[in-house]
């Protein structure tokens, strides 16, 4: 039997405002524990929500990059339940009447796009956060700074069909919230937390199987291979002739495997009902559309932007465009140094390679663009050969230092002076009479040898073009 594979994505993605939701609080990660809060986030009787108005501009333009309706009206449920991060025994979010609907977005799926339907965006404030392994395992610790700062919960339709689909999915949700400013998108710090779904049914057939919730996964590759091995359960279950039983999943990352956490049977009934508190959220035409205003290029279309300004092929712009910051590091670069293209081929090579050795993120990364646009111009004006500017590029994305203050301290300026190559060459020949000879019956490969030859004996320094010319004749 074949089976397709059916995932859903519920994905929360925390505003970048100062202040949480419902109060002043600091919503700053790594503070004292429990140091940003206040009567309201704690939850204190009386203690009454006033909304943050920038929260809800930035969820506005969350579901305009989404390419959502945004709705006039739209409503604060209770979420009630107990848990003890929850201080307040319920949860403020948006159940019936959410502020955005009826979304889309396009991801890669081998070469084509793929538009994955969004159902709803929804507002909400974020729980706090239980600390399990404090004081050896003999305590829970309670860390209220949380509490209370805006999410927005994003939900895909089930239109995802691979665990491959569902990764890509995530990494151009990651790409949109930093495009569009509204989260870092940080997975490690939970900016970014993803739930996924998933269900599979015999190919063809219309109605969903049974699905499975996956949660706590905290990375891309985990998601993806979460998905993989529940595909693969599921699969078995089935073939078996068993029945998939609705449930909630974790993934065990040291074995790689999911394991039960709850079945339908535990699950809560959460009485949703209208905080009496808080007033229905109207948002009128203008405020989306000065929402709109605001709402910076997106990757689709500045990659479009990048092949026709800078003639780029359409694959250096989309890998330049995926990251917004790499993408300005790239735009940042042309501006001292007027050759794209050559640009995009030192970033998507070397610089992407050394970011990914040293584990830094490219805002971090020491060398800046101007240091790049510096090195660039030193190779075509000949001070330093490509082969060195390699090595000194390495240097330069460790230590951050200028192109020419690395060249000095190395002593690696190009030697382009003929009477010295020249010097070199005819030892180089009076040592190899056989490859010369070889060379004169017209075996033509020995030539790259005795070009390895030269630059080997000068340490790589020697101008290629130079050493090229002057062994032709002197051969
Ligand atoms: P629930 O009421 O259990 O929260 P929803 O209908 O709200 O379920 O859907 C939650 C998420 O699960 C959505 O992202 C949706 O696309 C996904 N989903 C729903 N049914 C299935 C299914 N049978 N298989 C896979 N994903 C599903
Ligand atoms: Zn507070
Ligand atoms: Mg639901």
């Amino acid at each position: 039997m074949q089976y397709q594979t059916v995932i859903g994505l519920e994905i929360h993605i925390q505003l970048s405002t100062k202040s949480k939701i419902f109060c002043a609080c600091s919503t700053k990660f790594g503070n004292l524990p429990n140091s940003n809060t206040c009567p309201v986030c704690l939850g204190l009787p009386g203690a009454l929500p006033v909304l943050n108005k920038h929260a809800v501009e930035l969820a506005i333009i969350l579901g305009l990059a989404l390419n959502c309706d945004i709705q006039k009206e739209s409503i604060w449920d209770r979420k009630n339940y107990f848990y003890q991060d929850l201080p307040k025994g319920y949860q403020i979010t948006q159940f019936a009447s959410p502020l955005c609907l009826n979304g889309f977005v396009d991801i890669h799926v081998n070469e084509d796009l793929k538009k994955i339907p969004i159902n709803r965006i929804h507002m909400e404030e974020d729980a706090g956060k239980s600390i399990h392994d404090a004081a050896n395992g003999s305590f829970t610790c309670i860390d209220l700074n949380r509490t209370g700062v805006p999410l927005c919960e994003v939900v895909t339709e089930p239109d995802i069909n691979t665990p491959e689909e569902a990764a890509e999915f995530l990494r151009t949700m990651r790409s949109i919230v930093r495009y569009a400013g509204v989260s870092d998108g940080n997975m490690e710090e939970g900016s970014l937390r993803c739930d996924a779904n998933i269900s599979i049914r015999p190919e063809g057939e219309k109605e969903l199987g049974t699905k499975v919730e996956l949660k706590n996964l905290n990375s891309i590759k985990f998601i993806e291979r979460a998905l993989q091995y529940e595909v693969e359960r599921q699969k078995a279950v089935l073939t078996d002739g068993g029945k998939i039983i609705q449930e909630t999943r974790l993934f065990n990352e040291q074995e790689g495997i999911t394991e039960s956490m709850r079945t339908k049977e535990d699950a809560h009934d959460y009485r949703y009902f209208p905080d009496p508190d808080l007033v229905p959220l109207i948002v009128d035409k203008k405020w989306v559309a000065s929402c709109q205003k605001k709402l910076p290029e997106m990757a689709k279309k500045r990659c479009r932007r990048f092949v026709t300004e800078y003639k780029l092929p359409e694959y250096d712009a989309s890998v330049l465009t995926a990251d917004k910051d790499l993408a300005d590091y790239f735009e940042e670069t042309t501006k001292t140094y007027k050759q794209p293209k050559k640009i995009s081929n030192w970033i998507m090579t070397e610089l992407m390679r050394e970011l990914k050795e040293s584990e830094i993120e490219i805002t971090d990364c020491p060398m800046r663009p101007k240091h790049l646009a510096q090195l660039l111009t030193l190779i075509d004006n000949n001070t330093i050969s490509g082969k060195i500017a390699k090595k000194v590029f390495a240097a330069m994305v460790k230590t951050g230092k200028e192109p020419e203050d690395i060249i000095q301290e190395n002593n690696l300026t190009q030697i382009a002076d003929p009477e010295t190559i020249k010097k070199v060459i005819t030892d180089i020949i009076a040592d190899n009479p056989k490859q010369h000879e070889e060379y004169k019956q017209g075996k033509e490969k020995v030539f790259g040898f005795f070009v390895g030859q030269v630059m080997r004996v000068m340490h790589g320094k020697a101008n290629p073009q130079m050493v090229n010319e002057l062994l032709k004749k002197m051969l």
